[in-house]
């Protein structure tokens, strides 16, 4: 079996992002980098698919160099070779894509595993249009994932109040919810060994983005609050704020 997993190289929701001065990207020079948490989960599937069935287990990233990080955190959990597609940071989700579907079908890949969703720009998009791109059927936000010995491909999903249950078929792609298993922790020796593994590169030639992100704002910052006391004054001026300024009453 073929496996390959996609990483998405994402800011860390710990660090507080910035606009950039051209007002259309966050400024990233100030910005923690991590592997999306989501694709861990991609990953550990991935590594048991192998466990299972043999074969191998090809991370890919589509990022700049910075983010061979994650790929060396990829190597160190498992997997067998990792891949970095070099982009500036100029590829709308849909050029990620035509990548990603550009690279599965040289890498040959049986199964496309994804995260639900990148914690970025959230498209939750991937999946699909991986799987149109290549003529694959894709499975999306996936709980469970069970691979029969004939390459059918049971996937359970969560739904509001019960479960679904799809079936398709081999080659195909998914994305994973968190749950579906638990991804391990490298160990220290397996970080010590991937820091000299390679990280394969390659570049694609890409026709531009269809959409441009034109703006970027921050959320307002929520207004101080203000403490009053419980006197009659007290109480007229809370109805005044309460009709004046925040307009509720
Ligand atoms: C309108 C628009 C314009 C954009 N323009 C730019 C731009 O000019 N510059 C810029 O830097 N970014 C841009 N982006 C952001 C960027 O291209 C993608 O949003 C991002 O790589 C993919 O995130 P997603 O939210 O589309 O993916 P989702 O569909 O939410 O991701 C699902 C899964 O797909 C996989 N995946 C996602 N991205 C990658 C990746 N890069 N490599 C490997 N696997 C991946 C992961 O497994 C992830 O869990 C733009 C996004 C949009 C929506």
């Amino acid at each position: 079996m073929r496996v390959m997993v996609c990483l998405s190289y994402v800011p860390d929701t710990a660090t507080r992002p910035q606009i950039a001065s051209d007002g259309r990207q966050i400024e990233r020079t100030s910005v923690k980098f991590i592997l999306n948490p989501y694709d861990e989960y991609a990953l550990e599937e991935g590594l048991l698919v192998r466990e299972r069935f043999g074969g191998e287990v090809l991370a890919v990233c589509v990022a700049p160099d910075n983010a061979r990080e994650i790929l060396r955190t990829a190597l160190a959990m498992g997997v067998d070779r990792a891949l970095l597609v070099r982009d500036e940071w100029t590829l709308d989700s849909f050029g990620v894509g035509v990548a990603l579907a550009t690279v599965a079908q040289r890498y040959n890949a049986d199964l496309l595993l994804m995260g639900r969703q990148s914690i970025d720009f959230d498209s939750f998009q991937m999946a699909s249009t991986v799987g149109e791109l290549l003529g694959y059927p894709s499975v999306s936000v996936v709980s469970r994932l069970v691979i029969m010995e004939d390459g059918t491909v049971v996937a359970e999903r969560d739904v509001e109040g019960g479960k679904e249950i799809v079936h398709t078929r081999l080659p195909c792609v998914v994305s994973v919810q968190k749950g579906i298993n638990e991804p391990r922790y490298p160990k220290l020796p397996d970080i010590i060994k991937a820091k000299s593994k390679p990280v394969d590169e390659i570049v694609l030639p890409s026709e531009g983005p269809l959409c441009e992100i034109v703006a970027m704002e921050l959320p307002q910052r929520s207004r101080a609050g203000k403490i009053l006391g419980a006197s009659d004054a007290e109480l007229e001026e809370l109805i005044r704020l309460l009709h004046e300024e925040a307009k509720v009453i």
